[in-house]
């Protein structure tokens, strides 16, 4: 569910007419639902009452600082992958007790930051890491909890682009090693264990997987226990998905998976911390362009935006769907057309949509892309000359403009002519 709904035939987000947004900020331009955003945060937090928890959400799905703020205020912690995430995580004011820091190759000195800063927990990703970290540590003298990342093998049955947890994939330690590397981490100075992290993968539309691998993860809490470690924290990771098309069947929902997590690891007397992401953000958000030229090809029709690739590159890098509906309402039966929706960067892969039926369009109209709060504006860049596309917090009747589009000479400025050139 979310809160962007046709009202009186134009589109909304919250008591916002689209179209005045449009109006106001250009397009393209991502548009958020600060109602939608809570709303999905507190269905996580109520699916696991009754357990001591917390829901870190998923900076890297959409990082802007006003939606970790909204956030952060509604009581959630958040999860990094970056020293950048998390300076933006404390600009939002999330307290460092509050903020885990996952990620593959964390930098000395982005652990430097972190530890400066205060953190809740480091998911460890690797031996190396590890070892990294436990230097670092010791030579500013404080003791940093861990937990280590373990890779279950399990197949999240997801995009491969974003499956992290077969023994392929590079995330994670091998849970079979899982009680030698805990016995190092005893070992070693500024360390401290205490839990275990997994994460398989993201867009996971069916719980199985999950129950596979919170299963194993349970095994090794009283594994690790009988070692004598002490692991009180279970960090479990994101990666529910979310119905990109509205006709097709649903993913389960946050409920029926704070339930899997009672089942499977409830009884073992550990704080849980979940991680996600893409549930929070995705349906929280939309893309709102306007159609530049209609063009009738040789047995095909375009519709060429001003939105592209570089706003929005989940159609281009995982064969995405989203969603696409005009903003203004369409007449009830009203016929429709395929068309190839795409945009204007000079790549073929900047198509959003292949033969996409689609209501009656004409050149000016908005047109909004569902979905899209997740790994849309965080994932988009100035390919092509293009200004970053900006972003939009609506909340009830107000909205404000949370990441401004920058202007070419700003653009331009950001680069410099060395003297010698
Ligand atoms: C990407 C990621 C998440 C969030 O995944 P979603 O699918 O957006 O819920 C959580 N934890 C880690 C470690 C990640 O890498």
């Amino acid at each position: 569910m979310d809160h962007f709904l046709y009202r009186d035939g134009a589109l909304h987000a919250e008591d916002v007419p689209l179209a005045d947004i449009a109006a106001t900020v250009g397009t393209p331009v991502y548009v958020y639902s600060t109602a939608t955003l809570l709303r999905h945060f507190r269905l996580f937090d109520e699916a696991l009452d009754g357990l001591p928890h917390l829901v870190c959400y998923a900076v890297k799905a959409a990082g802007n600082v006003a939606i970790l703020k909204t956030l952060a205020e509604a009581g959630a912690g958040m999860d990094v992958v970056s020293a950048g995430e998390y300076l933006r995580a404390k600009a939002a004011g999330v307290p460092g007790e509050r903020i885990v820091f996952s990620g593959v190759g964390k930098t000395r000195d982005e652990m430097r930051i972190v530890l400066e800063g205060g953190i809740r927990q480091v998911n460890v990703e690797s031996e190396p890491e590890m070892r990294a970290l436990s230097e670092v540590a010791a030579a500013m003298g404080v003791t940093v909890p861990v937990t280590v990342r373990v890779n279950p093998d399990v197949d999240a049955k997801t995009h491969a682009k974003i499956a992290t947890g077969k023994s392929e994939n590079k995330f994670g330690i091998p849970i079979a090693r899982a009680r030698e590397v805990y016995a190092e981490v005893a070992r070693l100075p500024g360390l401290k264990a205490i839990g275990i992290d997994v994460h398989i993968g993201s867009q996971l539309t069916d719980l199985a997987p999950f129950e596979q691998a919170y299963r194993k993860v349970a095994e090794l809490t009283e594994t690790l226990r009988a070692d004598g470690h002490g692991i009180e924290r279970l960090d479990l990771g994101g990666g529910l998905g979310i119905p990109y098309e509205r006709s097709n069947s649903a993913p389960p929902l946050p409920v029926e998976y704070g339930a899997l997590i009672k089942r499977t690891v409830g009884h073992l007397g550990c704080e849980v911390e979940i991680e996600p992401g893409r549930l929070i953000a995705g349906n929280a958000g939309l893309l709102l362009a306007r159609v530049t030229y209609l063009k009738e090809g040789e047995g095909r029709r375009f519709a060429i935006l001003d939105a592209a690739m570089n706003d929005l590159i989940r159609p281009a890098m995982y064969d995405a769907w989203h969603d696409i509906v005009p903003v203004i309402e369409p007449e009830a039966g009203a016929e429709t057309t395929p068309w190839d929706v795409v945009g204007p960067v000079c790549e073929t892969g900047d198509t959003f949509a292949r033969g996409r039926d689609l209501p009656p369009l004409a050149e000016g109209d908005l047109v909004a892309f569902r979905s899209a709060g997740a790994y849309g504006a965080a994932m988009a860049s100035e390919y092509n000359g293009r200004p970053l596309v900006p972003e939009v917090l609506v909340k009830g009747d107000h909205f404000a403009v949370i990441r401004a589009r920058p202007t070419y000479e700003e653009m331009i400025a950001r680069d410099s002519i060395p003297q010698w050139l």
